[in-house]
């Protein structure tokens, strides 16, 4: 499949990894927005949120369990922010699930 972040799970693409198991990647965003901002992919294509199915659910609780371990880890006790755009009018521009960590700076609410 044609899809850049299955090439970056596969390490076909290279990115600068900060954590990786079975199931999931975690890399820097190569256009960071925050200080700290990583995002978090499963390795088995799912094209986003709106494709999550109850057979495919329990990579979503997998991830979050790993972002809570990272935030501990690299001690960002003063906030981050958890983000996944769904399709084209929420931004996304690469249809394979990822949640964007952003963190080391305010960040506005409501977004724009
Ligand atoms: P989206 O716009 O779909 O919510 O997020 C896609 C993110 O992937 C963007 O923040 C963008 O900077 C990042 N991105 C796009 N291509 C690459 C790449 O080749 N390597 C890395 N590390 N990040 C990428
Ligand atoms: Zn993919």
């Amino acid at each position: 499949m044609d899809c850049l972040f299955c090439k970056i799970a596969a390490g076909e693409i290279p990115s600068r990894k900060v954590y990786e198991d079975e199931q999931i990647l975690v890399f820097y965003d190569i256009e960071p927005q925050a200080p700290v901002h990583f995002l978090v992919i499963p390795k088995k294509h799912i094209s986003s949120v709106g494709e999550i199915t109850p057979e495919n659910s329990q990579i979503v609780a997998h991830i979050y369990e790993v972002i809570a371990k990272l935030s501990q880890d690299l001690k960002l006790e003063n906030g981050f922010r958890v983000v996944t755009n769904c399709g084209e009018e929420a931004g996304q521009s690469v249809p394979h699930l990822h949640f964007h960590v952003l963190a080391g700076r305010s960040l506005a609410w409501p977004p724009g």
